[in-house]
């Protein structure tokens, strides 16, 4: 059985998570991290999420923890900061790191790329099948509709820190990469006031707020007299959950390095052959 922590263990997305581990044949929770401070500590993860015991009470002390997942993983949906830290133990005590955390600075990306020269490294902005399969779509579309603007909306609950959101990037990314742009150079994150005429080449990424919305992400490529519209709804975040748990049970054993989502769900090809020869 491959040990497995979930970090930010009562969030909306560890109380997923410590479902779906449960759910998952061949993966046990041998942990459950929670910030300092947080009501829930010292609770035991099965009855925070309406299961029988697990045996397993949550905590904060992530580097104890560590002790008891060798040859196994983290799954870290926590905020950019707790993730900087978790990579410094991770790859000081040898345990793998699945990230779905998003909003990454610079920093927490440095300590990621160190953290991967010693333990395997899963960073992904979206673990569903769905997501995955549309970017590959979108790189396709973009390479095809030469000279259409190309726009990125995402939609997302109200308690959401981060926008725009880690997919709406991955997607904008997607549109520029098909394009042969760098979307460093290409993206406009907001438009008010005397903006001007959009610039022929730009990817707007815009960001809305609501409700109780799970996610989700339209690539628009505007043409003459027509537009294309790729749409991604997610319902449930039980399909992160368990692609994100997917994820671990496939990255334990890994040697060391960056790995990609679509590794996992045996995509690599089929997105590259989406994609179409390289230009
Ligand atoms: P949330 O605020 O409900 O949960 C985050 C949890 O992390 C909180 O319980 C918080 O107390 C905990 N936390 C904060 N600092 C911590 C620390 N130092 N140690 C341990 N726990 C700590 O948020 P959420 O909706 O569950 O999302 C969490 C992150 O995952 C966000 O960045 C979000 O954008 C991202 N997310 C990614 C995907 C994906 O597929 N990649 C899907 C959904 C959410």
């Amino acid at each position: 059985m491959i040990p497995l922590i979930v970090c930010g263990a009562s969030g909306r997305m560890g109380r997923m998570l410590i479902q779906a581990v449960t759910e998952t044949p061949g993966v046990r929770l041998v942990a459950a991290i929670e910030r300092p401070g947080t009501p829930e500590l010292g609770r035991d993860a099965g009855a925070l999420v309406g299961l029988p015991a697990l045996d397993v009470a949550l905590s904060d002390d992530l580097g104890a923890a560590l002790q008891r997942a060798a040859g196994g993983c983290i799954i870290d949906f926590t905020a950019p900061a707790a993730t900087e830290a978790a990579a410094a133990l991770c790859a000081r005590a040898g345990v793998g790191m699945v990230v779905g955390t998003t909003g990454l600075g610079d920093s927490a990306k440095a300590a990621l790329q160190r953290a991967a020269e010693a333990v395997p490294v899963l960073v992904a902005a979206n673990f569903s099948l769905g997501v995955n399969v549309l970017l590959g779509l979108a790189e396709q579309a973009a390479r095809l509709l030469e000279g259409f603007d190309m726009e990125v909306v995402e939609i997302h609950h109200g308690k959401k820190r981060d926008a725009p959101s880690g997919t709406a990037l991955r997607l904008a990314e997607a549109l520029a990469d098909g394009r042969g742009q760098k979307l460093s150079e290409a993206a406009v994150y907001a438009r008010q006031g005397d903006v001007g005429p959009r610039t022929p080449g730009e990817i707007g990424v815009m960001a809305l707020r609501g409700g109780d919305v799970v996610g989700e992400h339209t690539a628009f490529l505007f043409g003459p007299g027509e537009r294309v519209e790729l749409t991604h709804r997610a319902t449930s975040r039980t399909t992160f959950a368990h692609g994100a748990v997917r994820a671990g049970r496939w990255l334990a054993g890994k040697p060391a390095g960056r790995y990609d989502m679509r590794d996992v769900l045996g995509l690599a090809g089929d997105a590259g052959r989406l994609a179409g020869p390289a230009r």
